[in-house]
């Protein structure tokens, strides 16, 4: 059964787009809706504004500040429509996709569906830690957390108080980085006003990283600078060693060590989401192989961009980082190429323009690699706020970012450690 209510597209190409994230957004805004018509296609009704997930799950923001209703940001667009469903396969010879509400053809298939959560393949991990790759997830861990302080207060003993004050942040890429040092903030800040009866002292949070450095991403210069930082707020590092498994309450660290903790948080690893139907040979370490066109190997009318996308070049013979800007800047070439074939212009071949990292470690500490520049501190932390007010979507959402943040500097408070869970309810059992 066809998806109901999208007209056919006429003598106009249709261009489907699985995926409302940094790229599938931004290819959905630069494509003409004069020569296409655009369908877009995501599991959520709404975007999010990934890098600032880890303040939604250490209460600094709301869930609403960082996410945008998708139908919004294409309000009165002739000819673009959006379908909230989860795609579930890709049928090339009949130029189909296969969603949960029935299928739709396209002319040209643009997948933009980013990443999952990788546990490399320990289960263990996967069933009884904390992800963060939804907004959702977020809250999750915000209730995780306000819920073991509140249990630390009743503790029956001391191992059990040990447990719930304890806080383990696996992975030391950005968003570890960033998690850890915000639970430091808290620490010291909001924490023991909230809960005088605590010891604040004896809140314990370590930091586990595989790899030799932190932000191994970054700079040599970064990765010490982080490094000093966070020790300095009392965040304990596991550099160069991995977690075996958890066993609840014990995360088993590769040095033998055992952390006691209920508040396990996965930050290590991403996987690429990927949807049935497109030939093995066009996977490489798990993400679609792509030309420097964005062409999916082997396909001539399906392209692949961002985190889903690999494309190898001399300059990246591992691909490119996924992060926002190279989303961004594959999608804004997708999308001029498609018009400009409308237009019998050249089609260019992608080229990304690195605009450097930034990383926070908290409150006035952040460190930021531009070109060959390399600094820490509050000028990079204040750079840093800029550059993520100035991302976030909707005006709304950046005037209560910075409100709250304004707050948040000031009082030394974030107003929003509210322990809100859902009650279940058969209504909606049938969400994708
Ligand atoms: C916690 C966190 C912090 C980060 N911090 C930074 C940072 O500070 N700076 C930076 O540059 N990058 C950061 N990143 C990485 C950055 O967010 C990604 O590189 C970027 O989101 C990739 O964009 P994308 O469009 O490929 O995928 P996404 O933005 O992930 O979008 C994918 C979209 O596809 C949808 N989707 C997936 N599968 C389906 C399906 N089958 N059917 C329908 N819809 C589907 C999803 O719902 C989602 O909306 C961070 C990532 C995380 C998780």
């Amino acid at each position: 059964m066809k998806i109901s209510n999208i007209p056919e597209s006429g003598a106009k190409e249709r261009v489907v787009i699985i995926g409302g994230g940094f790229a599938g957004l931004e290819m959905a805004k630069k494509i003409s809706k004069k020569y296409y018509q655009v369908v877009l296609i995501d599991k959520n009704n709404y975007y999010q504004f990934q890098p600032l997930f880890y303040q939604v799950a250490t209460a600094g923001l709301e869930p609403s500040s960082i996410s945008y209703p998708l139908r919004k940001m294409f309000q009165n667009q002739k000819d673009f429509h959006v379908r909230m469903c989860e795609a579930k396969r890709i049928v090339p010879e009949e130029k189909k996709v296969e969603t949960n509400i029935g299928y739709l053809t396209y002319d040209h298939l643009v997948i933009a569906t980013g990443c999952d959560t990788n546990y490399f393949g320990n289960d263990s991990l996967k069933e009884s830690t904390f992800a963060l790759k939804s907004v959702s997830e977020s809250l999750l861990i915000r209730n995780r957390l306000l819920l073991s302080l509140e249990e630390a207060l009743s503790a029956k003993d001391k191992d059990e108080f040990g447990e719930l004050f304890s806080f383990v942040v696996i992975g030391g890429g950005a968003t570890g980085v960033e998690l850890a040092g915000a639970l430091a903030d808290m620490k010291k800040g909001i924490l023991p006003k909230d809960y005088p009866e605590l010891d604040f002292k004896k809140m314990q949070i370590h930091l586990v990283d595989a790899a030799p450095r932190l932000l191994a991403a970054m700079s040599e210069k970064s990765s010490e600078k982080v490094k000093e930082t966070l020790t300095h707020r009392g965040v304990t590092l596991h550099q160069g060693i991995h977690v075996e498994g958890y066993d609840k309450p014990f995360v088993k660290l590769s040095d033998g060590k055992q952390i006691r903790s209920r508040n396990v948080f996965w930050v290590a690893g991403v996987t690429p989401k990927m949807i049935p139907g497109i030939e093995e040979t066009a996977y490489q370490r798990n993400r679609l192989l792509i030309d420097e066109y964005l062409k999916v190997k082997g396909y001539d009318t399906i392209y692949a961009l961002g985190d889903a996308a690999l494309l190898l070049t001399d300059e990246t013979p591992k691909g490119h980082p996924q992060v926002a800007q190279v989303a961004l800047q594959m999608a804004q070439r997708l999308a001029k190429n498609l018009n400009n074939r409308k237009k019998n212009r050249t089609q260019e071949p992608f080229n990304y323009k690195d605009k450097g990292s930034l990383a926070t470690i908290g409150r006035n500490a952040a460190v930021a690699d531009l070109g060959k520049f390399h600094f820490g501190g509050r000028i990079a932390w204040l750079l840093w706020l800029f550059v993520h007010i100035m991302s976030i979507v909707g005006m709304r959402n950046r005037v209560s970012v910075l409100v709250d943040w304004a707050w948040n500097y000031f009082n030394y408070d974030l107003s929003l450690r509210l322990f809100i869970r859902p009650k279940k309810s058969k209504m909606y059992q049938d969400e994708p």
